[in-house]
């Protein structure tokens, strides 16, 4: 009998961090981690933490009934790049949650979302595939969250904020709420700089820096 085999697609520092997560899901469901690969591309060495390292085509030749994989890099495009490929070839996009994840009422979240320990969803929130929600980060009440999201760690989304895909959210940034006749809208591949605070609406495309967010000119 054949079984599932399962990866994390990218063994740089966003894999590294998310491996020990998709290790935790594995150990509850009773699989045995012989079967959990490192996928890259561009391997610098054979094992990575204690985990085999393989590349792309070469992952889909061990046998295997089902694969699961999770894109564990942060730049968005490369994830749906990725993504299509997994998608071609009957891949499951795998979402990877730590134990330490709370996801509370009513959070509808798609395929593909890796959410590192201590991510708080609350309540009424659609998530996009492909999502990255890093440490402590958090997303609240009446959110909508588009494809191909990246939260560095310590992200806070308040209440009635809509952030379009590809969009890029630094570390520690604060998204202040909005309302839900006037949601705080982060436009599609938009970029909020480490520690902004977000006050208003950001165009697509715009990166953004500072308190109160501005664009950033350089
Ligand atoms: N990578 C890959 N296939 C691709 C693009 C990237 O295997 O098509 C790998 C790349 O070799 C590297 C990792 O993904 O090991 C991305 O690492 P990087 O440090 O750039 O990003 P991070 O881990 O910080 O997201």
């Amino acid at each position: 009998m054949t079984q599932a085999t399962y990866a994390v697609y990218g063994a740089s520092g966003c894999g590294r961090s998310i491996m020990p997560i998709a290790r935790q899901m594995l150990i509850t469901q009773g699989i045995s981690l012989e079967q959990l690969y490192f996928i890259d591309d561009q391997p610098t060495q054979d094992k990575i933490n204690g985990q085999v390292v393989v590349r792309y085509d070469d992952f889909l030749q061990i046998p295997a009934d089902q694969r699961y994989v999770v894109i564990a890099i942060a730049n968005s495009q490369i994830r749906a790049k990725l993504a299509a490929k997994l998608t071609e070839h009957d891949v499951h996009a795998w979402t990877i949650q730590s134990a330490q994840t709370l996801i509370m009422d009513q959070v509808e979240l798609a395929e593909g979302a890796a959410l590192s320990p201590f991510v708080t969803l609350t309540s009424n929130i659609k998530i996009g595939k492909h999502f990255h929600a890093n440490l402590y980060s958090y997303v609240e009440h009446d959110c909508i969250i588009g494809d191909f999201v990246t939260f560095a760690p310590r992200v806070s989304c308040n209440g009635n904020v809509i952030i379009e895909d590809h969009a890029y959210i630094g570390t520690g940034a604060v998204i202040k709420q909005g309302t839900p006749e006037k949601p705080l809208i982060i436009g599609r591949g938009a970029v909020v700089g480490m520690g902004a605070v977000v006050t208003k609406s950001v165009p697509a495309g715009v990166t953004v820096v500072g308190n109160p967010a501005r664009p950033f000119v350089k």
